[in-house]
């Protein structure tokens, strides 16, 4: 019997998880087929509960919108599901169905790439407060970062995502600041490591922060699967900088793992995504697409963006 993996999401249909984990299945000879099954939030627990009673499921990968709601669906989290309170990954236990979270091992595979050789710094900030941003926390969190200052268009998502952490972050201060370019600049100044965890550049060639405001010597990461211009003004100002094709990489390579028992291809996974890449796709998931791509380019053209020419060429 063919097995099945699906992702659950609204929109999927640019996906590069499909590419990357179908090429993982044939890879190695297993007998399974990667489903994008297009979910609005209303029919989310319908789709649960096919997923739980199919014996020819072996899990799932979840994304936006879906990774916070699905949580209180599944019958047992694992300890990053919990704490980061997103699930983006499920496997079954006979008709029971676990959330787990590979964001997380993904996003720290990124830092500890980004950061080298070089010490752990303890000072960061994030911008955005959404899915990714919870793992992103969370992985500071566990890093042993003393300090993270959050930075969301809607401070009160900020303020939750600070709440919710509370108890994991008690011996270091995490904190939730206002979107104010001043604010952002003072604390970039006192910073070592900063994170785009919006979604600003996906669609269009918009930067969450002004050039001049990037100190020459910060480490940059971006979420986002291309050569964003929040990255390329980094470069231009002497950071080092790194996009999200390593962190979509091993959240993938985790949750592959975590279905079949077997460590993951991950050169055929990657060759995928560059293939992906080359073919113009550079979303992580289930981001917008169509019309909801131009929604969101609307929406970024008129808040916290500082450019509005057309996106960047993937790669
Ligand atoms: P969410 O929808 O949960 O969060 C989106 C975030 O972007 C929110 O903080 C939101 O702010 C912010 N945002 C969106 N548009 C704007 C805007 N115009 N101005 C200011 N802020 C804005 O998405 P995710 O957290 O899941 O994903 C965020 C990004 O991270 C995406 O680009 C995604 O591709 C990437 N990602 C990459 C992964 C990888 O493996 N490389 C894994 C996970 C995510 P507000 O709350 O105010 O709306």
């Amino acid at each position: 019997m063919t097995k099945r993996v699906v992702l659950i999401g609204h929109p999927v249909a640019h996906s590069l998880s499909g590419a990357m984990q179908q090429a993982a299945f044939d890879t190695l000879g297993i007998d399974a087929r990667y489903e994008l099954w297009d979910r609005p939030p209303i029919e989310l627990s319908d789709a649960i509960g096919e997923l739980r009673s199919g014996d020819d499921f072996l899990g799932a990968n979840v994304t936006i919108p879906h990774k916070e709601r699905v949580v209180p669906l599944v019958d047992r989290q694992t300890e990053e599901a919990h704490v980061t309170g997103a699930v983006n990954t499920l496997t079954r236990e006979g008709h029971k169905l676990v959330g787990h979270n590979t964001d997380v091992p993904g996003f720290k595979t990124a830092l500890d790439q980004l950061v080298g050789r070089q010490k752990m710094p303890r000072a960061a900030v994030v911008l955005g407060a959404g899915g990714g941003a919870r793992a992103v926390v969370y992985g500071l969190i566990r890093e042993g970062f003393q300090r993270v200052v959050v930075f969301n268009r809607h401070l009160h998502r900020a303020e939750g995502l600070v709440k919710h952490f509370g108890r994991s972050a008690a011996h270091m201060e995490l904190r939730a600041m206002p979107w104010h370019e001043s604010i952002i600049e003072a604390e970039l100044a006192k910073t070592k490591v900063l994170v785009n965890a919006t979604s600003i550049g996906l669609v269009a060639d918009d930067s969450p922060l002004p050039a001049e405001i990037i100190p020459a010597d910060l480490l940059v990461l971006d979420l986002i699967y291309a050569r964003t211009r929040l990255l390329r003004d980094a470069a231009a100002a002497g950071c080092t900088i790194a996009d999200g094709e390593t962190m979509l990489l091993h959240q993938g390579a985790a949750s592959f793992t975590l279905w079949t028992g077997q460590p993951a291809p991950l050169e055929a996974m990657a060759a995928a995504l560059a293939d992906a890449r080359d073919h113009g796709v550079r979303s992580a998931e289930g981001e917008p697409a169509g019309d909801d791509a131009q929604a969101a380019a609307d929406v970024s053209g008129s808040a916290g963006s500082t450019g509005s020419t057309p996106g960047p060429t993937p790669g």
